[in-house]
């Protein structure tokens, strides 16, 4: 079976896999990767679910590539309250599971806990109960729970040598199903925006179908919804993206003299530190939405956010490299205008 990367990644770029395997059960995962580490010791191997925290290279891709695919049995699917394979799509554990805020993010379980997902004030880490892990090494599976998981701002221990599961050397555990807290019925919003789509004050309590209904219409009207998911156009190019293509940086306090008043703050976790909007600083340095490069044809800044960089061709699965150069180009002006490094949140191949 020839598959492309364009074919399983949200960009819609990148080039021929060598050894594509598709597997949807944590028996056939471990199966398969105890035969890579037999049959091809020392050579790459990468997974993918969703594919929607990714942007390949466009040059033809040697490596073997594991793709998590949504559960293909009925129990893995419906025990919601116990076991969910890592492969099934967040978003019908979070329409499931009453997590209302998670609603339309695209992409697997596993790779929301991977990359600690998030949106709306709420982040996967909040609903976490433990995550089976598979370890190709001892070929043993572990269970661990949240604090083991190191979760942080859109990171977690999993992000740790993410680019390259060498089959016989990488220490780096492969989630193969978590287990989640369900939510009750009525949920507490703790997000400005939502509270306002709402017409509510934050704190207050609403049914989760309620939040849901508009967390995704907030997420369709920033065209973050994946192709396909049912709200707006599915040829939307704004959709072909890999979501926010930067996390909003972590500053130091003192820092904020520097930036324009107009740029939001968030709190941090750490004393001192403060979060700031990576779409206003890209704004604020001249990058408005549907922003591209002169002689780009493909790559661009979505006319809805300007967080996302999309590839505006749906054939043309070479324009990886466009998208690289508007990367360095957007990296290099916020540095120095406001002397913030942004820090890319997609996996980059
Ligand atoms: C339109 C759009 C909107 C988005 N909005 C948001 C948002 O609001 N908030 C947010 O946080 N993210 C958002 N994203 C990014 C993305 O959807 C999430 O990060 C998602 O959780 C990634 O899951 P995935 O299955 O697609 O991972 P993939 O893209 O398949 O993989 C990403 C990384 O995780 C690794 N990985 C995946 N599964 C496993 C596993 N089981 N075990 C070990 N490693 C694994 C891969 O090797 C890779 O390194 C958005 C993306 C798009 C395209």
């Amino acid at each position: 079976m020839t598959i492309n990367f364009s074919d399983i990644c949200s960009i819609g770029v990148g080039e021929q896999i060598k050894n594509y395997t598709p597997v949807s059960n944590r028996l056939d995962l471990k199966r398969h990767l105890d035969n890579l580490v037999r049959d091809f010791p020392g050579e790459p191997v990468f997974v993918v679910a969703g594919g929607t925290n990714i942007l390949p290279s466009d040059a033809s891709c040697g490596e073997h590539i594991v793709h998590l695919l949504p559960s293909d049995t009925v129990s893995d699917t419906e025990a919601y309250n116990q076991y969910i394979w890592a492969g099934n799509s967040l978003d019908s554990v979070a329409w499931n599971l009453n997590l209302a805020e998670l609603s339309g993010i695209p992409g697997s379980i596993g790779g929301a806990v991977v990359q600690n997902a998030g949106a709306y004030g709420a982040s996967i880490s909040d609903f976490v109960h433990s995550v089976e892990v598979y370890d190709v090494l001892s070929k043993r599976y572990r269970v661990l729970s949240p604090a083991q998981c190191a979760f942080g701002y859109r990171t977690s221990i999993f992000k740790q040598n993410e680019q390259n599961i060498t089959a016989d050397s990488s220490p780096k555990p492969i989630v193969t199903g978590v287990r989640i807290i369900p939510q009750p019925d009525t949920l507490e919003v703790r997000f400005d925006q939502l509270a306002k789509a709402l017409r509510v004050q934050n704190g207050d309590r609403l049914p989760a179908e309620k939040v849901r209904a508009s967390v995704l219409e907030l997420r369709d009207s920033k065209g973050m919804l994946a192709p396909g998911f049912g709200f707006g156009q599915a040829d939307d190019s704004d959709r072909r993206s890999c979501g926010s293509f930067w996390t909003n940086p972590i500053v130091p306090e003192f820092l904020l003299r520097k930036l324009p008043s107009c740029i939001p703050v968030y709190p941090a976790d750490s004393p001192g530190y403060v979060k700031v909007s990576a779409a206003a600083l890209i704004e604020n340095a001249g990058f408005c939405k549907g922003f591209a490069l002169d002689g780009h044809a493909s790559a661009g800044i979505s006319s809805k956010h300007c967080l996302a960089l999309i590839n505006r061709d749906v054939n043309n699965s070479s324009a990886g490299h466009e998208l690289r150069e508007l990367k360095s180009v957007i990296e290099a002006t916020v540095l120095e205008r406001f002397s913030v490094a942004l820090l890319p949140e997609p996996v980059i191949l």
